[in-house]
């Protein structure tokens, strides 16, 4: 298996991901790539990975916000992205329902296969996500702030949408740009 994350420009990025059957999600072999998807955002570092971004047009993501990952950004920082730790969860065949439609912010957004670029996307403040955990049991995922943003932008990978298609593309700026000059 090939675990290079693919950078934009691979047409597997842009395709419609498939579901997952039960007996699949059950399986050996996605039950490991579920441990493998959490190495590779560990160590990318990540908040999320979609199977999209190493290949595999499946409807299955990872995330976690970590402790060690908050420590970057000052208490003002997190306070205006309402950015808490997330424990790690795995996302299947999810439905996504964007609460309120009016109620967004706009923030940098990065993406591992975007990289190293960054911009200012607009997203919800609150969704519910309906999908299957990795035990294939339903489950409903009511989020806000940067939980909701990082679940738009994962489920977002598994219909072949990437962040650079909702941002406001004259924002667009390197990860060392965007530390250098400060807005
Ligand atoms: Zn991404």
């Amino acid at each position: 298996m090939t675990l290079k994350i693919l950078q934009i420009g691979h047409p597997t990025l842009r395709q419609q991901a498939r579901e997952l059957t039960h007996e699949e999600i059950l399986s050996t072999e996605i039950q490991q790539l579920i441990t493998i998807m959490k190495e590779i955002m560990y160590e990318a570092p990540g908040v999320g990975l979609a199977a999209p971004q190493i290949g595999l047009p499946i409807q299955l993501a990872v995330i976690e916000d970590r402790e060690l990952y908050l420590r970057n950004l000052t208490q003002a920082q997190l306070k205006e992205r309402d950015r808490k730790v997330v424990p790690f969860q795995v996302i299947i065949n999810p439905k996504i329902t964007i609460q309120h439609p009016n109620e967004t912010a706009a923030f940098y957004e990065g993406c591992l296969s975007v990289s190293p670029f960054i911009g200012k996307v607009t997203r919800g403040l609150a969704v519910s996500v309906e999908c299957l955990n990795e035990r294939a049991e339903p489950v409903r995922i009511n989020a806000t702030g940067w939980h909701a943003r990082i679940l738009q932008h994962e489920i977002d990978h598994l219909h072949g949408i990437l962040c650079v298609d909702r941002m406001d593309i004259k924002t667009l700026s390197t990860i060392e740009n965007y530390q250098l000059f400060p807005r």
